[in-house]
């Protein structure tokens, strides 16, 4: 079992110095879940009395506008160039932004580049040198993915023995499926790993990279931040609301979300869709649901963007299509719109999420605290955190919990047939039921309150 005990007395323990190595970090360098949760479990352990700092690349797209009192503190010369150190307040976390002079981060993207690996390895080796050289003497380097894995071994390789002797690495993996070089010797070198969610811990326990490192790695499930996602303070939705309001602010939210997107402003059943466009999320089952919906009466809003041109261009095919045969009913955004993924899940009745697979998933938990709807494969961190109202009760409340939406197992159109059409029945047939099921929904605790205390409980064991 690779649950860990969360203890209640964690809490109690001594402040501890966390420091972050990382490529990505919301909302000003986000591509997917890995920045989200950069930002909001550090917050959440900062919210408990520890210090947390975050090393970034200061890459030339960073949305500077949210990057509070940003101003160059040192340089330090290393790999051959001077890199240059910024620092400044993010969502109130610390931020040490790394900008080397060799032009590496100013390529105006966060991944894209050829050469991803050189840079990114380059950056991990340059946020070790920078502790080292700034006197830092972190209890925890956290590291994530194969862009920030390095940070491991070359921590163990050149640092551990030179000043940094009290230091423990832990690194996490959000998505196995890129890097497993990286992730394998990551797994290898660091005091102790972790992954996104206990199901997908069991999911690929099995694979040559993890299967002998299990005595060291744990599943814990993400949580999302609910200051930053919070439908009571929301300046990109009309009427703010809680679950004691959640009809009448989810009403305006749906209109207003149609009127934006020229939709027919009408009382259907709306389900939305918020993914990067890969085949991990299940574009075939995204595509049906699309139409099965359509057929249906509802209507549909996808918010998504494909780094693969070909699909991009699968979908803006798919968009011309439907925005002339069904243009009242079904609109594809095809591009990252953070204001506009705020309104979806607040104007959403659904939020559908098929991925084949899905370490954690972070939609179906922004939705759930939006009062909507999660319609979800079950696999990975979609499993342990939504639970069918037809299924899963006893599953349910052995985490004192509700059922909360609607899933299926197939990777078929028929399984997301046999969710979505329960789920749209639903809606049909009892609004009142319906109406209760997202009051529900918003009441359940998705943010970091418990998962913190887990990484704690594990940053605390790191060091024994
Ligand atoms: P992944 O990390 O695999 O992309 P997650 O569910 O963990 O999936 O996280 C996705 C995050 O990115 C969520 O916060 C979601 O709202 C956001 N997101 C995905 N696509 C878009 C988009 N096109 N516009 C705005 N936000 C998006």
């Amino acid at each position: 079992d690779y649950h860990i005990p969360v203890s209640g007395g964690i809490a109690k323990e001594p402040p501890m110095h966390i420091v972050h190595i990382a490529v990505e970090m919301a909302p000003i360098a986000k591509v997917g879940g890995l920045g989200d949760v950069v930002t909001s479990l550090s917050r959440a352990v900062q919210d408990l009395n520890h210090s947390v700092d975050i090393i970034l690349p200061k890459y030339d797209c960073l949305k500077f506008n949210h990057v509070k009192d940003l101003h160059c503190q040192r340089s330090y010369s290393w790999g051959g160039t001077e890199i240059k150190v910024w620092f400044g307040k993010v969502e109130g976390l610390s931020v040490y932004f790394l900008e080397p002079q060799n032009g590496m981060f100013s390529a105006g993207c966060i991944y894209g580049c050829k050469n991803d690996g050189e840079r990114f390895g380059f950056f991990c080796h340059a946020a070790l040198e920078f502790l080292q050289q700034g006197g830092f003497h972190p209890d925890i380097i956290h590291c994530h993915d194969w862009s920030s894995a390095p940070v491991a071994w070359l921590f163990k390789d050149h640092y551990m023995h030179y000043g940094l002797s009290k230091t423990r690495v832990v690194f996490t993996i959000h998505n196995l499926e890129f890097g497993v070089n990286n992730i394998g010797k990551a797994m290898q070198y660091s005091d102790k790993a972790t992954t996104v969610s206990p199901t997908y811990s069991r999911e690929i326990s099995g694979n040559p990279v993890i299967a002998s490192h299990l005595h060291k790695f744990h599943g814990i499930l993400n949580g999302i931040d609910p200051d930053i996602w919070d439908p009571y303070n929301d300046k990109f939705i009309p009427v703010p609301y809680t679950s004691e309001n959640v009809v009448e602010g989810k009403r305006a939210a749906k209109e207003a979300l149609q009127q934006r997107l020229g939709l027919k402003k009408a009382d259907l059943p709306l389900v939305g869709i918020i993914t990067r466009l890969t085949h991990q999320k299940g574009i075939h089952l995204i595509k049906h649901a699309i139409w099965r919906t359509l057929e249906r009466n509802g209507q549909v809003v996808l918010l998504g963007s494909a780094p693969d041109p070909r699909i991009q261009n699968d979908f803006v095919n798919l968009a011309n299509h439907l925005h002339s045969s069904h243009h009242d009913r079904a609109r594809l955004c095809l591009n990252y719109d953070e204001p506009l993924s705020h309104l979806i899940y607040a104007g959403a009745d659904f939020i559908l999420v098929p991925s084949l697979f899905e370490p954690c998933g972070l939609t179906q938990l922004t939705a759930m605290r939006y009062g909507s709807i999660a319609v979800v494969r079950k696999t990975g961190g979609l499993f342990d955190t939504v639970f069918d109202v037809d299924h899963d009760k006893e599953r349910a409340e052995a985490q004192g919990l509700e059922p909360n939406g609607f899933s299926f197992d197939g990777a078929d159109p028929a399984g997301v047939d046999y969710a979505l059409n329960r789920a749209i029945s639903a809606w049909y047939d009892g609004r009142d039921w319906f109406n209760s099921l997202c009051k529900k929904v918003m009441e359940q605790d998705w943010s970091w309150n418990k998962p913190a205390l887990d990484y704690l409980e594990l940053y605390h064991s790191a060091r024994k």
